[in-house]
This record gives structure tokens, sequence and C-alpha cells, in this order.
């Protein structure tokens, strides 16, 4: 079995800055640092990481090379990322010394990536793996629908939040991920519960709270596994790559959730993003 993600490939600049800056304003930053990013890439990592066998389905521009290169190394197939005239995606990031940041997003190859690379990608697809997407890339309902045409159990991660774009893929899902306030935006556009959105499994995340499943046999909480966190960056988007890892090996929902939350815990420990996720070694060493 294999997981099938079509997803986001950035550049994060982080920029150190001694406050956020407001308009009109110069500010000189006290240091940059280049990481790779983008929500699909972290969960391509995380999958991969938690032993899963992961083919990202992307775009990058001239200037993406060393992101696809970095992928690669991290253990995810790289053949179905296209090279296209859009520049590779990327995320401007300042932090202040409090922690608090601002992000200027320009998508880029992300929302370019050309019809025929998923194709190419999904004729290589077996029924029953897993097609996982979020809301970070063009082509998200022409996926899905092909997906569930061919048999593929298609999982999505409805962040960014968009109301409609969630909408549009709702019919095609077997597992929907949303984090609380997601969820309370989805429940605000459709007047629906997460059991009642005619989804088979519903997992919202609770940050520290842990998460809660929304399954055919009902309701289950799980606790989240207490921790001192530094750097919350990137827990959402491994809790997912592990949970798709989890089912696509055939563990159950409730044992690959479980697992999921320690990865999600011991991320929130370290920081950085695709670069420090844990793997399933990490995860035999942790002590919380
Ligand atoms: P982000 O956007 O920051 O990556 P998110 O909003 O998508 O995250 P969260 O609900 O914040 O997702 O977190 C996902 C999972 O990570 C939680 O269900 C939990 O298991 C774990 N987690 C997050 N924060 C903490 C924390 N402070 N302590 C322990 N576990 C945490």
């Amino acid at each position: 079995m294999a997981i099938w993600n079509l997803g986001s490939i950035n550049a994060d600049f982080v920029y150190a800055v001694p406050h956020i800056p407001t308009g009109g304003e110069t500010l000189r930053s006290t240091g940059r640092e280049i990481y790779l990013g983008g929500k699909g890439t972290n969960m391509s990592v995380a999958a991969a990481r938690a032993a899963a066998t992961v083919h990202h389905i992307g775009a990058v521009g001239d200037d993406g090379e060393w992101a696809v290169d970095r992928l690669m190394e991290y253990g995810v197939d790289t053949r179905f990322i296209a090279r296209v005239e859009e520049d590779t995606a990327q995320a401007v990031i300042a932090v202040d010394s409090h922690g608090e940041n601002m992000i200027i997003l320009f998508p880029g190859a992300n929302d370019a990536i050309p019809q025929s690379i998923l194709q190419e990608a999904m004729a290589e697809a077996q029924t029953g793996d897993w097609l996982l997407i979020q809301n970070e890339t063009n082509l998200q309902r022409t996926a899905a629908t092909l997906g569930r045409k061919m048999g593929l159990r298609v999982a999505y991660a409805a962040a960014p939040f968009d109301a409609d774009r969630v909408q549009a893929v709702l019919p095609h899902l077997d597992l929907l991920f949303l984090n609380r306030v997601e969820a309370d935006q989805l429940r605000a556009a459709t007047g629906k519960e997460p059991q009642d959105l005619g989804v088979r499994d519903v997992i919202v995340t609770l940050g520290a709270d842990g998460a809660d499943w929304f399954g055919p046999q009902g309701h289950r909480h799980f606790d989240a596994v207490p921790v001192t966190p530094v750097d919350t960056t990137g827990a959402g988007d491994t809790f997912t790559g592990y949970v798709m890892a989890g089912l696509d090996r055939g563990q159950p929902i409730a044992q690959a959730i479980k697992l999921a939350m320690r990865a999600a815990a011991l991320m929130v420990t370290r920081h950085g993003t695709a670069d420090v996720i844990p793997d399933l070694k990490d995860l035999e060493d942790f002590r919380p």
C-alpha cells in the first residue's frame, strides 16, 4: 500500500526581527534561516518518517531543485513533482523575540501543478492506496474525484481553511482532518456537526487537549501526551502524516491516532518543521 500526497512545497524564509513591522516601516532583521516547508511537504516527510511509502505529487520552479533533493533524501518519491515556469512557493515569515509572527505566502508553483502529472501518478496508484490532499494546491477537486473513481481512499486536511473548497471535496472523502478552529468554521458554514458531514471518519485535533475521532461507532476522545511545548509549528502536519502512515499499514484508526499523538507531542518539543519531524526510532526512545 502507499500514500499519494498532492501537496505544497515551500521555501520558508524565516527572519528574526526585533518587533513585527507596521505599514510603511523598514526593519533590519537580526538573522535569516531558510527551511523546507509547506503543509504538503511536512505531511509527506512525517508519513515517510513513520515508515510509509509516500509519493509526493506537486510542482516547483527552476529555483526548487534543492527542495526536491531534500524530499528525496527524506525517503519520499519525487518522480511526480513537476518543474513549471512559476517560481517555487515561498513563505516569508517574520518572528519577533516573543514568538509573535507575520507570514506572507507566495503560492507560485503550488497553484500550477499540471493535471498531466496527477494523471501520471494516478496511473501507478493501486486500489486501496490513500490519496491525501490539503488546501495549499490547485487540482484538489479533480484529484479527489479521480481518486475515488479509481478506488483509492481519500483523505483531506482542511487547512488553511476555505469553506467552499472543503465542501467541494466532502462527497469524495473517507477521512477528514480539522483542527478546533477549522471544525468551528465548517460547523458555521454547513450547520452540521462533524459526525453528520457524510464522511466515514473525521478527526478534530485540539492542540494540548488532544483530539476527537468521529467514526462509524461514534465519538472517542484521545488525551494529548503531556509535554512542555517550545514550538507548535508543524504539530498538525506531523499528526496527519503519522495517522495516514498507520492507516496505510492497516492499523486500526485508534492505534494510528495514539502513535500520531506521541509523534506530534515530541514535535512540539523541537524548533523547526519538516527537518525535525520525529521518526519511529525517536518515538521508541521518547519518555514524556
Ligand atoms: P499546527 O497548525 O500548529 O501545525 P494544528 O492546529 O493543525 O497545528 P493542533 O490541534 O494544534 O493542530 O495539534 C495537532 C496535534 O498535535 C494534537 O492533536 C496533539 O496530539 C498534538 N499537540 C499539539 N500541541 C500540543 C501540546 N502543547 N502538547 C502535546 N501535544 C500537542
